[in-house]
């Protein structure tokens, strides 16, 4: 299959802003090391890297709130997700960091190779600028009132209320969060990337050449490739970063989206570095392959804007797939940092210590591989319990304990003449598995993968279920010791495809069943000889009891910040849509032309409305709040995209907008005097 050499893998650099939670490693973690995991055991030649995003203005946010400087927050935090890493079994063959020098001159030295190039434009824009602080304001440096929502704490980039993304201009009473002060726009000069100069380019290499990415990935790039790609400014104004390296780059640093993914560059320059190998082997080889690793919030930057990065710059392959993955919801909710909706990695392990592969396991059979996914306590429990402590652990302990109480640990030579239908049909089941775990692996579908290595145990359960070993020692010895044989191929079949996915579970099992030197090409095998001697049986998982998952959802529920406090509503909330529900909806101001009660009811209204570009005819069931005089000349928001309903004999060409107070009074939603009919409510 492989026409490659060997594999470079890069799993997301975290930002060094606080700790990791599950969504993280089921994000663009746990993947990547089944992926590397599974290539070194099949023997391939494999680096696996990553490292702390420790630039950006989250970094210098941070410090401002905890009350200490930048460098701080980042030691702090790169230590922090450094150990949840390898306390997970992460298994990256280097973790670097962003603030090393090696990283800043690498970077340095792609943007100088570009703007020697030519490669960027020059360009002045109009920034908002702190009067007090003196200094340009990054975008998360604004807070204001949302324009769309009327969250009076949204960010210069973002509404984090309604998930709007925003430009800073657009906020109504700008603040900046440095100062408070009202900033101003002030002119500002930026280094920007033509990235519509590579949208031809994009589109053929995305769209043409790579039609096996997955669906959400390729969806996504094709969306953003068909709305049209624009210059993107690969500078900023801050103080915290990697200097701009070239003359009148006074106070700016490049964008971190520009520095974050060069890390994977460095990353692997120091892990060559170290390890006496040439890093232009991975990077710059044709017979290279590179995969990123990654949540579905960074495709555009990985598929998008690094790749016309790298193919700018000139000599460095390109990835080759970028197997992203969707969200990972948490108890119906989406996990949120800022209201503690989490479930925080190294507390996990404070209150659970040692089942590191417990919760590996879960994330994985969850994994958010096609759209989003949820963890719930009791969906944990469930999977622990029933799937790794009644089918993979009971297993393995049957046939351990068993070799040891009957054969003193030795493992039998089969005795042909003893064998039967059901042995015979387990080996051959056995045989089926060479190559399965494998076809899914290589398609990136993890939850299908793990599933297969589970079927290995359930064949081993049902086997032992089927020949009652404990039963037939009484009758035929030399029967049993086939089955006790049988089965401890089944669990060194497991102690070898676990490895990608329990690390620490499959060391455990390779230890009881003292297996010296494992390949992954044995899976499917009997491979373990008679004669062979195993070690004592214990427990590869303990049951989780329901006092337990108590807990740890009271812990939650009781840990979460709201934003808001809670007050009953005469009208609940509906529940959460998706921004992309939320576009769907045309809305657009009109003035009401004429209206007049429909026959025969008492309750409709029919209103005449000028949209601007057209007159509709709308009905609505408010007679009862406003005689039609009320009506005339008012300017009013009108859902004009609703397909249209007749009532009464008559079409009605979309919905009216009102406002309904407590006491069912009932308002026109209406623009500030003068809006121009037919504009968009946005
Ligand atoms: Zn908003």
């Amino acid at each position: 299959m492989a026409n490659h050499k060997r594999t470079l893998i890069t799993s997301a650099l975290p930002y060094a802003n606080g700790p990791l939670h599950i969504g993280h490693l089921a994000g663009a973690y746990i993947n990547a090391d089944i992926y590397a995991r599974f290539l070194r055991a099949k023997g391939e030649e494999v680096v696996f890297v990553c490292g702390s995003d420790e630039h950006g203005a989250a970094i210098t946010i941070r410090a401002k709130l905890d009350g200490i400087t930048p460098q701080e927050v980042v030691e702090k935090y790169h230590t922090t997700i450094k150990k949840a890493f390898d306390d997970f079994g992460i298994s990256f063959d280097i973790y670097h960091r962003t603030s090393e020098p090696l990283h800043h001159e690498t970077s340095q030295a792609f943007f100088k190779q570009l703007n020697a190039t030519n490669k960027f434009i020059q360009k002045e824009s109009q920034q908002y600028y702190d009067p007090e602080a003196e200094q340009f304001l990054a975008d998360r440096y604004i807070k204001g009132t949302c324009p769309v929502c009327g969250n009076e704490d949204a960010y210069g980039d973002q509404c984090e209320r309604c998930g709007s993304s925003l430009s800073p201009t657009e906020l109504i009473n700008p603040k900046s969060t440095l100062s408070n002060a009202t900033p101003e726009l002030r002119a500002t000069s930026h280094w920007y990337f033509p990235l519509n100069d590579y949208e031809a380019w994009l589109k053929e290499w995305i769209l043409e050449d790579h039609p096996n990415w997955k669906k959400n990935v390729y969806g996504q790039c094709k969306s953003w490739l068909e709305n049209g790609l624009q210059p993107r400014a690969m500078t900023r104004d801050l103080d915290w970063g990697v200097k701009v390296p070239v003359e009148g780059a006074n106070g700016k640093v490049l964008y971190v989206w520009l520095d974050a993914p060069i890390g994977y560059i460095s990353a692997t320059k120091q892990w060559a570095a170290d390890h006496g190998k040439n890093w232009e082997d991975y990077w710059k080889s044709e017979d290279s392959r590179l995969l990123h690793f990654i949540g579905k919030d960074n495709i555009v930057f990985h598929c998008i804007i690094f790749p016309s990065l790298l193919k700018a710059h000139g000599g460095f392959v390109l990835p080759e797939n970028v197997p992203a993955n969707e969200f990972m919801n948490l108890e119906g909710r989406k996990i949120s940092t800022s209201k503690n909706w989490a479930i925080w990695l190294h507390e996990y392990l404070e209150d659970l210590p040692g089942k590191e592969d417990e919760l590996r396991y879960v994330l994985m059979a969850n994994m958010p591989e096609t759209k989003d996914s949820e963890f719930t306590w009791k969906d944990y429990q469930t999977r622990v319990n029933s799937e790794l402590v009644a089918t993979l652990g009971n297993f393995v302990n049957r046939v351990v304990v068993l070799t040891n109480k009957y054969f003193e640990g030795e493992v039998q030579a089969i005795t042909g003449a003893e064998l039967n239908e059901v042995d015979n049909n387990a080996v051959k089941e056995l045989a089926e598995f060479a190559g399965k775990i494998d076809a899914d692996l290589e398609e990136f579908r993890f939850r299908d993968a793990l599933s297969t290595m589970m079927d290995i145990a359930r064949l081993g359960n049902k086997y032992l279920g089927d020949r009652e070993p404990w039963q037939l020692i009484k009758t035929n010895e030399a029967a049993t010791a086939n089955v006790l044989n049988i089965g401890l191929q089944i669990a060194a079949n497991l102690a070898i495809a676990m490895q990608p996915f329990l690390p620490k579970a499959a060391g455990r099992l390779v230890a009881m069943l003292n297996l010296s030197e494992t390949n992954w090409n044995q899976i499917g095998q009997a491979f373990v000889p008679g004669g062979h001697q195993i070690e004592k049986g214990g427990h590869l998982f303990s049951k989780i009891e329901d006092a337990v998952i108590e807990a740890q959802i009271q812990k939650l529920q009781g840990s979460i910040q709201e934003e808001t406090p809670e007050v009953e509503l005469k009208h609940p909330l509906k529940s959460t849509i998706e921004f992309d529900d939320f576009v769907k909806i045309d809305l657009r101001v009109g003035t009401i032309c004429a209206a007049t009660p429909v026959p025969k009811t008492d309750k409709l209204l029919m209103f005449t409305v000028d949209m601007g570009f057209e007159e509709r005819t709308i009905i609505s069931g408010v007679a009862k709040h406003f005689t039609p005089e009320d009506c005339v000349g008012k300017q009013v928001c009108v859902v004009a995209n609703l397909a249209p309903r007749k009532m009464r004999g008559v079409e009605s060409q979309g919905m009216i907008l009102f406002a309904e107070d407590d006491e069912g009074k009932l308002i026109f939603v209406s623009p500030q005097a003068g809006t121009q009919n037919g504009s968009v409510v946005a």
